[in-house]
């Protein structure tokens, strides 16, 4: 373990630590995934990842824990992730065969950036994408490759590589409503064996990370609760008025893009489908671990 001395910078201008995050695996998900596995035309489950730290690529937490685990058992024949650290305008789909690695953040160790993950990646599921999404136009993108909130993430799910991922980006002219409408239209994929990841966070204020271990500021636990009773309440309509439902939202979603993957995860929500949360700490303060499962 190296040195736990504040590094860096990563999420655009905030400064992130080395030393990552309490972990809890609170609420063991005591879904059976494993149905999943292999049954041609079986509809798979949506998954929404709070990814927090770049650094949980590099080790093995009760976070990367949950998030094998949640993986196991699944064969999906691609991963489409939704990541809050690709903004566009306009919203593009990557077309890439072979996905590079991009490492989006600066000021952390020398072996985070020595991380590639080679899964290929999957142009004939994004001309799909751009074939039936219609309320808006998504592009062929051939620049873009895998950035941390997909790769750091689905290396600890796919650690040999093998399923093909793509990315969609976040669209930053759309209101919350729209990236809403826009999810729902990629719901056929859930039916065609591609696994769809949104990697975010639900809390998600750099600016006001602690650097001891004092625990959640209140705001942040109240928010994460509140979104948890909504999310559980089946309540999107006040889950999309984002930083508007209450003080504690705005402090939490200073801005969209975390947030975001999760809304997309929720439009993917089907008649009677049932929500499994996991890892459920809030880590420095103010980042939510939150995640969950679908199906
Ligand atoms: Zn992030």
């Amino acid at each position: 373990m190296k040195s736990a001395k504040t590094t860096g910078m990563a999420c655009g201008a905030s400064r992130i630590s080395r030393a990552v995050f309490s972990k809890s695996l609170a609420g063991a998900v005591a879904v059976n995934l494993k149905s999943f596995a292999g049954e041609s035309g079986a509809k798979l489950p949506v998954m929404f990842v709070g990814h927090g730290s770049p650094m949980n690529a590099l080790q093995e937490n009760s976070n990367t824990k949950g998030w094998r685990l949640m993986a196991e058992g699944l064969k999906p024949k691609a991963v489409l992730c939704i990541s809050a650290h690709w903004e566009t305008r306009g919203t593009r789909v990557t077309m890439a065969v072979k996905p590079k690695t991009i490492h989006d953040f600066s000021g952390f160790p020398p072996e985070l950036y020595a991380i590639h993950y080679p899964a290929p990646g999957a142009p004939d599921v994004g001309d799909k994408i751009i074939g039936t999404v219609k309320k808006h136009a998504v592009q062929q993108d051939h620049a873009w490759g895998l950035d941390h909130g997909a790769w750091s993430v689905i290396m600890k799910m796919f650690p040999r590589a093998d399923v093909p991922v793509l990315q969609l980006s976040l669209n930053r002219n759309l209101s919350l409503r729209d990236h809403y409408a826009l999810a729902r239209e990629l719901a056929f994929l859930r039916r065609q064996g591609v696994l769809v990841i949104g990697s975010g966070n639900l809390v998600h204020n750099l600016h006001l990370l602690k650097w001891d271990s004092e625990g959640p500021y209140d705001w942040a636990g109240e928010f994460d609760e509140q979104a948890r009773q909504l999310i559980l309440d089946g309540d999107h309509a006040s889950l999309m008025r984002g930083e508007a439902l209450s003080r504690e939202a705005k402090l939490s979603i200073p801005t969209p893009e975390h947030y975001l993957p999760m809304l997309y995860i929720l439009a993917l929500q089907e008649q009677g489908e049932q929500v499994s949360f996991f890892n459920e700490s809030i880590d420095m303060g103010s980042i939510s671990m939150r995640s969950m499962v679908i199906n």
